[in-house]
């Protein structure tokens, strides 16, 4: 069993630059807690249903592509997974009129594919969303969305985590729901990117953005049968053994 120390602080970060450039993950060191906890083994959960029956006649996935965290793959094991979506700054009347209808774009593209569910209660929510410019830059260019990441220890004692996905808003409502349904991809759990710009996990941000496909698809549930540490009980590390 490996030990985490001071798993409950490392936001990670994913994010989609304007130019289309690498995958960033990132580690910040945080404060220890005091209580020592040891991180489960990783281990597979069930398929979830949606994934089980997911059938295309297109092969092919870009899995190579998903880079594994500290935790293992990034898989839900609590169904539907909770998006709780923050209203737009009053400061930006403009993107207040489109957030609502951009964002629940996204949400209704991924409900074909996988169970998520909006939640009116944002300490409820796995996932949240907000029109907030991402601060990461990514060779020098600001992202224009971007989706972190932070394990905390659930009320039923499992390591588990939560998502939060920043969207620049000064765009158009298209562009607003192409980010997010792409950074949903990320926070569902295909952490990393595709190639072809026919997925919506595509690097870069296109003219045309792609719609949810069937690689990405093969990839979510690819990814869905890996091991990971989230979504398992932690333990209390044992006092260090007195040696003689
Ligand atoms: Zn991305």
């Amino acid at each position: 069993m490996v030990h985490f120390p001071r798993f409950k602080n490392w936001p990670i970060a994913i994010g989609l630059s304007f130019l289309g450039l690498l995958v960033a993950l990132m580690l910040h060191g945080a404060a220890p807690s005091h209580a020592e906890q040891q991180a489960p083994p990783a281990q597979v959960h069930p398929l979830p249903m949606a994934l089980q029956k997911w059938q295309s006649d297109q092969q092919g996935d870009y899995f190579d592509q998903v880079k594994v965290t500290r935790v293992g793959y990034l898989v839900w094991s609590h169904f539907p997974v909770r998006v709780f979506v923050q209203p737009a700054p009053k400061s930006l009347p403009l993107v207040r009129q489109k957030w609502p209808q951009a964002v629940d774009q996204a949400i209704q593209d991924w409900q074909t594919y996988f169970p998520i569910e909006m939640t009116t209660e944002a300490s409820q929510a796995d996932i949240l969303i907000s029109a907030i410019d991402p601060t990461q830059r990514s060779q020098g260019r600001v992202r224009s969305a971007e989706t972190r990441f932070k394990l905390y220890v659930d009320d039923q004692n499992r390591l588990a985590h939560r998502c939060t996905i920043q969207v620049r808003a000064n765009q158009t409502e298209t562009y607003i729901a192409a980010a997010v349904r792409h950074e949903l991809g990320h926070a569902l759990g295909i952490w990393g990117h595709s190639r072809l710009a026919s997925d919506a996990l595509y690097f870069s941000q296109v003219r045309t953005p792609a719609p949810i496909s069937a690689r990405d698809m093969n990839t979510l549930r690819r990814v869905y049968q890996q091991p990971t540490r989230l979504g398992w009980p932690v333990t209390a590390s044992s006092p260090p053994a007195n040696t003689p």
